[in-house]
């Protein structure tokens, strides 16, 4: 591979990853760097339990950079071995260089909010701030050391807010991403992945799992007689009457215009069937338009006879089919 195609994959990946795979990735691959020319001195100073330990710390980041090239991240990792032993490695710094050693502590704030989700990062910044300062009164004067605090105190505020944002904005993009935003339900983006999920489940675990596939009944006329407004009412309510029936343990997807998906995980065939005859009762009962009947029609299927998620969605559609063409306001299994 060449160096300009191995860049363009770094990037690739870059683009596709979390912000906490990217960053530990990167902390991770600065501390090896910088790790390692100290373990291999350390070995050349005959210094052997040092250089042991420093060299394992270095490997222990390449690993854990490997992990996020890999796109996957290790909390244990992260907080029981690369954040502490950066925190060790400033605070020693501190310690036994004084002043010039002072200046990597500000790495350390940085290194616990860049490989620790936030949530445990701010605990645990308080806890390197602790140990640096801690450290730093022995080897600072105290006029360098009330600064020196100050502005750790000021730098850790500071990457707590912006890293706080960053994963506020993170939090509701993800949330629009895979959102429907006319009915709130799951949009399709996710779709492919809980039913690949739910099928690698029956291949380990033998765990059932029903497929409702439904669709509104003569939804184009209601459209037409009504207008466009009314026929997004009818599909806002339908949802609405879906996520409050179906429970939280299933998840409700508007797969195309008037079309839903209710993936049952746990749950067999013949429960399936039963629970999407009350929801096709139920929606008749609605009555969401008056003086209109709305119902819908639903296939249902089970994961048992599956291969793959298009397959699965394939076989589901067969069965509306078959419910439309038997008449409509329908469930056939
Ligand atoms: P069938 O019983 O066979 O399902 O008939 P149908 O009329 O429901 O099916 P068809 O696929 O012919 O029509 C679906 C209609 O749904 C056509 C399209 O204009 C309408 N539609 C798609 N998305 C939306 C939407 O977001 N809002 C509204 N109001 N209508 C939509
Ligand atoms: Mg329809
Ligand atoms: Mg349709």
């Amino acid at each position: 591979m060449s160096i300009l195609n191995f860049f363009r994959k770094t990037n690739k990946w870059l683009d596709g990853a979390d912000f906490l795979i990217k960053s530990a990735f990167g902390v991770s691959i600065v501390a090896f760097v910088i790790l390692l020319p100290f373990g291999i001195n350390n070995f050349i100073q005959s210094r052997l339990i040092s250089g042991v330990l420093v060299v394992s710390i270095a490997l222990l980041c390449l690993y854990n950079a490997w992990l996020g090239w890999r796109g996957k991240y290790s909390f244990p990792l992260n907080f029981f071995v690369i954040a502490p032993a950066i925190t060790l490695g400033c605070a020693n710094a501190v310690l036994t260089l004084g002043v010039v050693g002072s200046f990597w502590s500000y790495l350390a704030i940085f290194a616990v909010y860049f490989t620790l989700p936030l949530d445990k990062a701010k605990y645990a910044s308080v806890a390197v701030f602790l140990s640096l300062a801690f450290a730093a009164w022995f080897s600072l004067d105290f006029d360098v050391y009330t600064r020196f605090t100050a502005v750790l105190l000021g730098v850790s505020f500071f990457i707590y807010i912006s890293t706080r944002e960053i994963a506020g904005y993170q939090n509701r993009l993800r949330k629009q991403l895979v959102t429907d935003p006319l009915t709130g339900t799951f949009n399709r983006v996710t779709l492919a992945e809980r039913l690949d999920m739910a099928i690698e489940e029956y291949g380990s675990a033998r765990t059932d799992a029903a497929l409702c596939l439904l669709d509104v009944d003569h939804f184009k006329s209601i459209n037409d007689s009504y207008g466009h407004d009314i026929g997004d009412e009818v599909l806002i309510k339908l949802s609405q009457f879906l996520m409050s029936v179906i429970g939280d343990q299933n998840k409700l997807f508007r797969v195309g215009g008037e079309e839903f998906l209710i993936l049952m995980p746990g749950i067999e065939l013949e429960n399936g069937h039963r629970a999407a005859e009350d929801i096709r009762a139920g929606v008749e009962q609605l009555s969401l338009i008056p003086n209109h009947s709305v119902t819908v029609s639903i296939g249902v299927t089970e994961v048992a006879s599956v291969l793959g998620w298009k397959e699965w969605m394939k076989a589901s559609d067969e069965k509306l089919y078959m419910a439309k063409r038997n008449g409509r306001n329908l469930v056939v299994v």
